[in-house]
């Protein structure tokens, strides 16, 4: 039996990985199938600090995971694919068949970016298509974005590139946002910020390897047009790793693990950190501070309990 078992590889796991390991908990972390989490499918990093030059996510990723190999924590390469956090131990099955038991959890299987599903999105992404103006923005300095969405995060997408794209076209698939209205009057003020209602993207267009426009279609007469643009900001809302944990974690209604007190979950030595809990921040800076305070939380609770 371990002490921590942590589910997850993103910048909160190996960051509660670092923690726990150095408080000689010998953390067993499950990695998942795809390990790394979200800045795998990133390219330049500039905003981790501690990086004068920017840093690839990847790279930031391995180096993350060597260091907590170094300070002795453990890795498999599975997924978990069930829980059971109503005994003690706390039992977590994998996806090779083991099941592994630990008195603490914690919980830092991150969310996804929720996408259109359209080929040419997955060819384009990381080459025009983002999923996070924070990280690409940036690259975008005077050209022209598009961005799909009508919610908070398409809002704040919009408003964070208007400071720096040439022009931020926002497309959404009805004639009203789901926005806060505080977000919205925002947007309809700025002057870089422009709308077209009642349309999604069919297709993502581009020459070799950058983007150069959208092919959209009207919702209601199905009729096609050319927008060009150098970006596509897709924000179509995230949806958190959660499934394995239903019925098992007191969970929100769109599906992140919720909080009761700290990192803690609504079970005991069970706790969270990362996008897997937080929609409001999502960095990855803050996540490997989430990670850090569930490591620290969870290693006083195991404490308490002798
Ligand atoms: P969201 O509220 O679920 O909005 C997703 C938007 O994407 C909606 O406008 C939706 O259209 C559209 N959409 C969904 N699937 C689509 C598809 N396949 N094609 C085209 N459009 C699609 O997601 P979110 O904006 O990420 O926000 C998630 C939660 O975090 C919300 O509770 C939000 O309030 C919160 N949040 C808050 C802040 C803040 O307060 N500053 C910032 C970010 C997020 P419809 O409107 O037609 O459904």
């Amino acid at each position: 039996m371990r002490d921590v078992i942590i589910l997850g590889s993103g910048p909160a796991g190996l960051t509660a990985a670092i923690y726990t390991a150095r408080a000689n908990l010998r953390p067993l972390v499950l990695e998942g199938s795809q390990p790394g989490g979200q800045l795998m499918l990133t390219t330049e990093v500039e905003n981790f600090p501690g990086f004068a030059e920017p840093v690839l996510g990847p790279e930031l990723m391995q180096r993350m995971r060597q260091q907590a190999q170094r300070v002795g924590a453990e890795f498999v390469a599975e997924d978990a694919t069930s829980v059971d956090f109503r005994r003690r131990p706390l039992r977590v099955g994998a996806s090779n068949g083991e099941v592994y038991e630990a008195r603490a959890v914690i919980v830092a299987t991150g969310a996804r970016p929720r996408m259109l599903g359209l080929p040419s999105e997955a060819k384009y992404l990381g080459r025009g298509v983002s999923t996070c103006a924070t990280c690409d923005g940036f690259f975008f300095r005077g050209k022209r974005v598009v961005v799909v969405g009508g919610g908070d995060t398409a809002m704040e997408e919009a408003l964070y590139l208007a400071n720096l794209a040439e022009q931020v076209q926002v497309v959404h698939r009805r004639d009203q946002l789901r926005a806060s209205r505080i977000l919205q009057d925002r947007a309809f003020r700025h002057p870089k910020i422009s709308f077209v209602w009642n349309h999604v993207v069919d297709e993502i267009l581009g020459e070799d390897s950058r983007v150069t426009g959208v092919r959209l279609r009207h919702t209601q007469t199905g009729e096609t047009q050319e927008l060009s643009t150098d970006g596509v900001f897709v924000a179509i809302g995230h949806i958190p790793n959660t499934d394995v944990f239903r019925g098992q974690l007191e969970l929100d209604p769109a599906g992140y693990v919720l909080l009761t007190r700290g990192m803690m979950t609504s079970v005991e030595g069970v706790f969270a950190a990362g996008d897997v809990h937080d929609h409001t921040y999502r960095q990855a800076v803050t996540a490997a501070g989430f990670g850090c305070q569930a490591a620290m939380e969870a290693e006083r609770w195991l404490a308490q309990q002798g």
